[in-house]
């Protein structure tokens, strides 16, 4: 299919997240014509707007403007309402982030299109674009097609793989003039909760702890293992509730729903209000010390054993590799 296609791009501290290379090669596995990319922010969004290119864009549409510097549903909704006006794209894909999530249903309402949200996979079946979404925490998938108006879709971040990065790309980047109206909610102020580090809804790899993790203190050999993975640390509710870890590292039915390439449980018995967050993972690994936990029915690999000794020999053995 030729579609001219809209990516909307999203950078955390100055860095394009890497759901919005994934988006792009989503983009481009539904069609063949034109990817156009859309950049928003303050300052010279220029550098990032090549980088869309470097994995697959044509050309990156950027709106700088200084009531962009945080994001803000009423701020990056004229922007980029805008540029679809003047673009008239036939499909708009972006990453099922917080970001996304708030900012497409707005979008859709005002183009009066569908919207598939949280799509993991996009396939062609008898000329129809058809995106899977998991449903019910994850229990079961649901195929869906848009019939009719622009294809809009946001997708999970980590099940559509980015295309390599190809610095040899050039396309064009402009910028677009937004004038964009007095925002009536502005952030005044960011208090960060989560440590730096990887973002654990991109991680590739999340080593998580649950109550079995005893404490904040117990919480270390796992950051440990994380870190010799290349990995982030999430936690269960149970962890979170008991004061081992920051909320923001729930993964959950309430926390974050993630799809990494390893997940590593260590002290979690695997209620399912925490299986759906995670159990999409491609590679599952438990480690408990109650064999009957349930966590070991959704594992790939089990270890049954107290994760004191099994967390520290883990780390011993990666460290030769
Ligand atoms: P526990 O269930 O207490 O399990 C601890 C596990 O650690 C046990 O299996 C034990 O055998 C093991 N263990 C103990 N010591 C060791 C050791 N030394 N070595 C190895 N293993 C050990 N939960 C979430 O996680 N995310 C959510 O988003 C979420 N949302 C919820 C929403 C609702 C509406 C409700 C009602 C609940 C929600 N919960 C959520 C809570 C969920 O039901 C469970 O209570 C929670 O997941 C339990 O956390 P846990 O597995 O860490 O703790």
């Amino acid at each position: 299919m030729s579609k001219k296609m809209l990516v909307i791009g999203e950078a955390r501290d100055g860095s394009l997240r890497n759901v919005t290379f994934e988006a792009i090669a989503a983009a481009k596995s539904i069609s063949d014509g034109e990817i156009v990319g859309v950049l928003c922010g303050a300052g010279d969004l220029g550098e990032l707007g090549n980088e869309m290119i470097h994995y697959g864009a044509d050309r990156v549409i950027t709106v700088s403007n200084d009531k962009l510097k945080t994001y803000t549903s009423e701020g990056y909704g004229q922007a980029v309402k805008a540029v679809i006006d003047d673009e008239n794209p036939e499909g708009i894909v972006m990453g099922h982030t917080a970001i996304g999530k708030d900012l497409t249903p707005k979008l859709a309402s005002k183009l009066e299109s569908g919207l598939i949200s949280d799509a993991t996979e996009i396939s062609e079946e008898g000329g129809n674009i058809v995106f899977t979404r998991p449903i019910y925490s994850g229990k079961a998938f649901e195929k869906k097609i848009i019939t009719d108006g622009l294809i809009f879709a946001t997708i999970r971040p980590n099940n559509i793989p980015a295309l390599e990065k190809d610095e040899s790309r050039s396309g064009e980047v402009t910028s677009k003039d937004v004038d964009v109206a007095d925002l009536r909610t502005i952030i005044q102020d960011v208090v960060r909760k989560t440590s730096e580090g990887v973002d654990l809804s991109e991680a590739k790899v999340i080593v998580a702890g649950g109550r079995g993790v005893k404490s904040a203190e117990g919480f270390e050999p796992l950051e440990e293992l994380a870190e010799v993975l290349g990995g982030a640390v999430g936690a269960s509710r149970g962890a979170c509730d008991a004061g081992y870890c920051d909320y923001s590292l729930q993964i959950g039915q309430t926390g974050k729903v993630v799809t990494p390439d390893l997940y590593i449980a260590a002290g979690i018995s695997g209620a399912i209000q925490h299986l759906a967050g995670m159990s999409n993972s491609k590679v599952i690994v438990a480690i408990n010390k109650d064999p009957e936990a349930n966590i070991f029915n959704v594992a790939d690999y089990g270890i049954v054993g107290d994760l004191f000794d099994v967390v520290p020999k883990l780390i011993e053995e990666l460290k030769k590799v």
